[in-house]
């Protein structure tokens, strides 16, 4: 069984429901629908895609919602894409121009917040210009590495503090049709400050949890603050390293993973993990070596982008993500670091009886561990603890499993929750040999976390047929 789980962005080259069954039977636990791409009516199409796709393969499928956030795009050129030469001008207005050789406009007034000197990286940094004069609306820029420019290219601005606001108002607009549709996680873009995760919160209310992407400096400064007000992290290596340069994002991302999985906190490792599986169905080994990174650093989910969504080999991306997961989680290099798990607890019943079933995992053969979680918050602890078994979190609620689907190690199932003690060992027995193949023999720790009516926390070893 594979414990580190695989997201895949949704887009024009697998939204299709024949597409979304072959990529959930490649081994897809959650799919990203980026809100930075497509109508909301294709949004509403695809959520209904996945749904269906997950219950026709009987899983619980996690959908991650996307926000574009203050992105800064580039608008259209009138005759198609343009050739920038070194040392050539070239202006950024937000004036409504036809985009030219000479000029484009942009979804943000960069004259406000841009002086003369600044560096404007576009295109994933590909193109840099600086800025040369601000001219009211106008940034007249001198090109410094040129090159093709075409129709909403992103613009980053690295030294600069924009004034922009954490959500724009399309924002707003995504965010309740994903909380419409149903989501199982808000991702959030360009956060800069532990407010915005705030100001998220207080639009969204309390029910859908919230992933900061990490890919601007601020950030980057802030993230003990911004994993406070947050359930999750995106290490968003794309725009994180356009804005500090590709040597910074190795370190940021173990960092981040760390300070994540000491509080509990969900961590997602993204972008061109398999980048040359976008055009070639074998990645470089470079990428191999870091999708194996990115599980040994211990993320719990790894992401694909336009592997999958635009992509010519969506499936043979997923197929191998999965295998050098499942390489990498059977070496004795990685049990040993995960056997370290640098989670901070508190130490309450809840934690030793998580703590008990990992440990005896680590020293002990057990078939899983079957953990009875209402709000999947036990499930959660026992996860943290890394056990070296199969975890199976039994939930009452849909909702709670679908977002189970993306926590480290966790098959998640829907049962009615134990009222007895009994019962829990009855439900337990049949849960574990149908979820974990378990026979007469086998030994089970189970964990029960809320028992209905009563704030009984327990933690037992059951070994099956005895
Ligand atoms: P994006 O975020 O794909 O939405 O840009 C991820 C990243 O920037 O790495
Ligand atoms: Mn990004």
């Amino acid at each position: 069984m594979r414990t580190a789980k695989i997201l895949a962005t949704v887009g024009p080259a697998s939204r299709e429901p024949s597409m979304l069954d072959a990529l959930l039977a490649a081994g897809v636990n959650g799919f990203r629908v980026n809100f930075s791409h497509g109508l909301a009516s294709e949004h509403r199409e695809t959520v209904a895609n996945i749904r269906a796709a997950a219950e026709r393969a009987g899983r619980h499928v996690a959908i991650l919602g996307d926000l574009s956030g203050p992105k800064i795009r580039c608008g259209t050129f009138a005759s198609g894409p343009v050739n920038l030469a070194e040392g050539q001008r070239f202006t950024l207005t937000m004036r409504a121009v036809p985009g030219d050789a000479s000029i484009v406009s942009c979804t943000y007034p960069l004259a406000r917040d841009l002086k003369p000197g600044d560096t404007v990286l576009l295109d994933d940094g590909l193109l840099r210009f600086r800025v040369h004069e601000i001219v009211d609306d106008d940034v007249v820029c001198v090109v410094e590495v040129g090159g093709t420019l075409s129709d909403r290219k992103g613009i980053n601005v690295p030294g600069a503090t924009l004034s922009t606001p954490a959500l724009t108002p399309k924002d707003h607009q995504d965010a309740k049709l994903a909380q419409e549709l149903g989501v199982d996680y808000l991702a959030l873009s360009f956060v800069r400050r532990p407010s915005d995760l705030d100001e998220a919160r207080a639009l969204i209310g309390e029910g859908v949890p919230l992933i900061a992407k990490i890919e601007k400096p601020e950030a980057v400064a802030n993230l003990e603050a911004i994993l406070d007000r947050c359930e999750g992290l995106m290490v968003a290596r794309g725009d994180l390293g356009v804005e500090l340069g590709p040597e910074k994002v190795p370190l940021v991302q173990k960092e981040a993973i760390r300070l994540a999985n000491a509080r509990n906190k969900l961590v997602i490792t993204a972008t061109q993990m398999l980048d040359s599986m976008i055009r070639s169905p074998r990645p470089t080994r470079a990428e191999a070596a870091d999708v194996a990174n990115a599980v040994l650093d211990a993320s719990d989910v790894l992401m694909l982008s336009g592997e999958t969504a635009s992509g010519r080999y969506p499936v043979e991306s997923v197929a191998m993500m999965d295998t050098i997961i499942r390489e990498i989680e059977a070496s004795a290099l990685y049990r040993t670091r995960n056997a370290t798990t640098t989670f901070e607890y508190e130490w309450d019943f809840a934690s030793a009886c998580a703590a008990s079933a990992a440990i005896t995992s680590r020293h002990a053969k057990l078939a899983g561990i079957v953990v009875f979680s209402y709000s999947g918050h036990t499930a959660d602890l026992v996860a943290e603890f890394r056990p070296a078994a199969p975890i199976v979190a039994v939930t009452p609620s849909a909702r709670v499993a679908q977002r189970l689907a993306l926590q480290w190690g966790v098959v998640p199932a829907v049962r009615e929750m134990p009222a007895t003690p009994n019962d829990a060992l009855r439900i337990a027995e049949e849960v574990a040999r149908a979820r974990l193949d378990a026979r007469d023999g086998d030994t089970v720790a189970i964990v029960v976390g809320s028992q209905k009516h009563s704030g009984t926390k327990s933690f037992v070893l059951d070994t099956l047929g005895r």
